[in-house]
């Protein structure tokens, strides 16, 4: 497997060709996905390529939009309010995931927003979700996120409380439920945290699995991901301090 050898580390940008640059980003991902799923015997259309633009403005967005991109990630609910809605207006059929930690005050935010929540962990945010859903008549689509490394700073429910988080999004007419979403630790093989998320999908007999960030997507996928979540690898790195 390639992983560690991306796409992502080739690239000094010239600044007279950004544009050109993140179509190619693109193009260079989606072939890694591709060749990728064929590695595993995989249909590539069967994973989703989730553009992570947090962080990045209109400005970085609208060339991927324009190269045909469709499916975006935000981890902020105000973020994104602030991004989204002048973008959606030019591209109507963008999809949005929600991909970070959602406070329930924020949920009818959320559901008016997003089309995919990826950060279903808890059920007090369940029942928030139900009631922002029934409030603007929407069925936003659910990940249950799993705090698969067990680690205190880290979003995402137990293991031991995924059956029960599985089973209220399910019996929600107004949830629909896509699967198991995690974020493994960090500097660590993922590969463990993957298949052992894949085998919980497979316990709680879920199909969905958002799993995969730019630095080891290819393996996700290797283990069954249908959703991968890529920032930096299309849009180059972040600049928190801006
Ligand atoms: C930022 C983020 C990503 C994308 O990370 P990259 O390493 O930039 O690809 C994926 N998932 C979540 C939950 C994130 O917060």
């Amino acid at each position: 497997m390639e992983s560690g050898h991306g796409p992502f580390y080739i690239g000094v940008m010239t600044s007279t060709s950004a544009d050109n640059d993140a179509a190619n980003r693109l193009a260079d991902v989606q072939a890694d996905i591709d060749k990728t799923a064929g590695m595993a015997g995989r249909h590539a259309e069967a994973i989703s390529l989730i553009a992570i633009s947090k962080t990045h403005d209109a400005d970085a967005i609208r060339p991927l939009l324009e190269a045909g991109q469709r499916h975006f990630g935000e981890n902020r609910v105000q973020e994104a309010q602030e991004k989204w809605p002048a973008l959606k207006a030019d591209y109507p059929d963008v999809v949005l995931h929600l991909v970070g930690q959602l406070q329930s005050n924020k949920a009818a935010d959320a559901v008016a927003l997003f089309d995919f929540i990826h950060s279903v962990d808890r059920p007090s945010l369940v029942t928030g979700l139900v009631k922002a859903a029934q409030k603007l008549g929407r069925e936003p689509v659910c990940f249950v996120q799993v705090n698969i490394g067990d680690e205190p700073q880290k979003g995402g429910c137990a293991i031991a409380d995924v059956p029960e988080l599985v089973a209220m999004v399910r019996k929600s007419p107004e949830l629909s439920l896509a699967g198991l979403m995690c974020v493994p630790p960090a500097n660590v093989e993922a590969a463990p945290y993957f298949a052992l998320l894949a085998k919980l999908a497979r316990e709680n007999d879920v199909t969905g699995l958002s799993m995969g960030m730019s630095g080891d997507y290819e393996t996700a996928i290797m283990l069954g991901a249908t959703h991968v979540r890529v920032g930096t690898a299309l849009f180059g790195s972040r600049d928190y301090s801006a």
